[in-house]
């Protein structure tokens, strides 16, 4: 057994209470079993602490405290009590912005940079679910003088969410945040090798007065944690982010058990596409926020980059320069862009693939080595002369390598951008609109970024074409994924 809550002091000298228990029922409580596992300081390798871990059992507690939710409290709620719950939850994270910063680049790893980045953006996020939460429209449907017709958008029941390890924080957010606005309830289970910041979230939803059982967290691994949920027959949906791997399992265990319905977000392999007449300068800056913000651990990376012929050297020899200026290391320390792998599996799958990169053929133009040897650091890394059918084009790496490539038409690299099996972005820098439009229609991504990359917005939605993913979070549109429609006919 251990506490159910440990003082943290933080790398910065901020010091906080961490939440180790499973919180189930507006509660945190030890696991059933009283098994815990131990989380780990990427940036060190030492522990940071224990946390509970779930196990079948305690999903059981959970859905049941979220069937009790959901039949009562929540679903049939005033919407606007919905939203000032939620209203509420956007100040709080604004109020421990800096804890919560502080969580992710100590759990995760990633740069202060980037953790502010993902607070700042989860605020908003839960603020804008929070407005849309008693702006849930039906329709009135006209079909002639005999009959009445409207629709309504309920909420779809218990949805189970499991999110990854390389945004905790912010995909707890993208989870929770829609759901609760819908009237919808809620067991989630975070990345076993990031828990601390969902865990934190729990306590500033008690604090926001979210009624018991809405939310309900099962710290725990995939195989048992994620497994149960995705099988049990009273969650009525599951909302994923990972590895497409994953995702067509857990899509499988849907379908085998209940028929949940299933959105997900998946793994890419964005191109990044450079033309002749592309601002140099910004560009690769464009470019290093496409393939090294967050260590390279973004679905969306933009880690296929082709350049036009007319630049390519020139482009190269500037993207090589500014990315030998970026500052690698301890992730508080003021500056640093990029910080640690978030785990050891990691840090081996990017050395993996800087291996098979040189046994291709590909000219290694920076980085590839490991930073220091404690501590999972790794050089940004760029391969060029790549061959477009080789694995480090193909494959997901999901670290900070790019590959370069050289192209001459617009349709020759619509071709490379397209031949991909996933879909879930792509970028384009030109100065020149038509051609901006033109390539946007033609390239097959969820997510266009024309003279910018990796740049969310809460209102904008987000998710993938092909197999990077079903459905879609963020804006409007992650509504949908969380109510069913019911048609009303009314004979008169
Ligand atoms: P993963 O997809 O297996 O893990 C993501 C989440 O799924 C975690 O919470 C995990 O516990 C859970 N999970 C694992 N197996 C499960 C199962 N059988 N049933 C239900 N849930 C399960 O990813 P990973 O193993 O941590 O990383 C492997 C690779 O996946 C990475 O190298 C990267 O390429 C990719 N990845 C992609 C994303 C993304 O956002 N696209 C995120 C994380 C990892």
């Amino acid at each position: 057994s251990i506490p159910l809550s440990q003082q943290i002091t933080l790398p910065n000298g901020i010091t906080y209470e961490q939440p180790t228990g499973l919180f189930i029922d507006g509660e945190f409580v030890a696991s059933r079993q009283h098994k815990t596992f131990e989380v780990i300081n990427p940036s060190t390798e030492e522990e940071i602490t224990h946390v509970y871990e779930a196990r079948d059992d305690d999903v059981e507690l959970a859905v049941e405290a979220a069937e009790r939710a959901f039949n009562s409290s929540w679903s049939e709620a005033d919407p606007e009590f919905r939203g000032k719950v939620l209203y509420k939850l956007a100040d709080l994270i604004e109020r421990d912005a800096e804890i919560l910063a502080g969580i992710e680049s100590l759990d995760n790893g990633k740069s202060l940079l980037c953790s502010r980045y993902d607070v700042n953006l989860v605020a908003k996020y839960i603020r804008s679910c929070a407005g849309w939460a008693d702006k849930v429209y039906g329709q009135v449907i006209e079909t002639g003088n005999t009959h009445f017709n409207y629709t309504r958008r309920e909420p779809i029941g218990i949805c189970g969410q499991i999110i990854p390890w390389n945004f905790p924080l912010l995909m707890w957010s993208w989870k929770i945040g829609p759901a609760l606005a819908t009237g919808n309830t809620v067991v989630l289970k975070q990345a076993e090798s990031t828990p601390l910041s969902a865990l934190y979230g729990a306590k500033l939803l008690q604090e926001a007065g979210l009624p018991k059982g809405v939310v309900n967290i099962v710290s725990g691994f995939g195989k048992i944690v994620g497994e149960k949920i995705s099988r049990h027959p009273k969650i009525k949906k599951i909302a994923f982010t990972g590895s497409t791997a994953t995702g067509r399992h857990i899509m499988k265990a849907a379908a085998e058990s209940n028929l949940k319905k299933v959105t997900l977000e998946l793994g890419g392999k964005s191109p990044n596409i450079v033309f002749n007449d592309a601002d140099i300068k910004k560009t690769v800056q464009n470019l290093i926020t496409g393939i090294y913000f967050n260590s390279g651990e973004v679905c969306c990376a933009g880690s296929r980059i082709y350049v036009q012929d007319g630049i390519y050297d020139e482009l190269l020899a500037e993207f090589k320069r500014s990315i030998e200026e970026l500052k690698v290391g301890n992730p508080f320390e003021e500056g640093t862009f990029q910080g640690p792998q978030t785990s050891q599996m990691q840090l081996d799958k990017i050395l993996s693939y800087v291996k098979i990169g040189l046994d291709e053929g590909a000219t290694l133009v920076t980085g590839g080595e490991r930073l220091g040897d404690k501590g999972y650091f790794v050089k940004p890394t760029v391969f060029a002369d790549v061959k477009e059918n080789s694995r480090i084009v193909k494959e997901e790496i999901f670290g900070p390598i790019a590959t370069v490539s050289k192209f001459s038409t617009v349709d020759e690299v619509i071709k490379y951008a397209n031949d991909s099996n996933y879909g879930l972005a792509a970028g384009i820098h030109t100065t020149d609109i038509n051609k901006a439009i033109d390539v946007s229609n033609r390239v097959k991504a969820g997510t266009v970024w024309v003279n910018t990359y990796n740049d969310f917005h809460q209102q904008v939605p987000f998710g993938g074409y092909g197999e990077s993913g079903i459905g879609r979070e963020m804006g409007a549109d992650a509504l949908d994924n969380y109510t069913q429609i019911k048609a009303v006919r009314i004979s008169i």
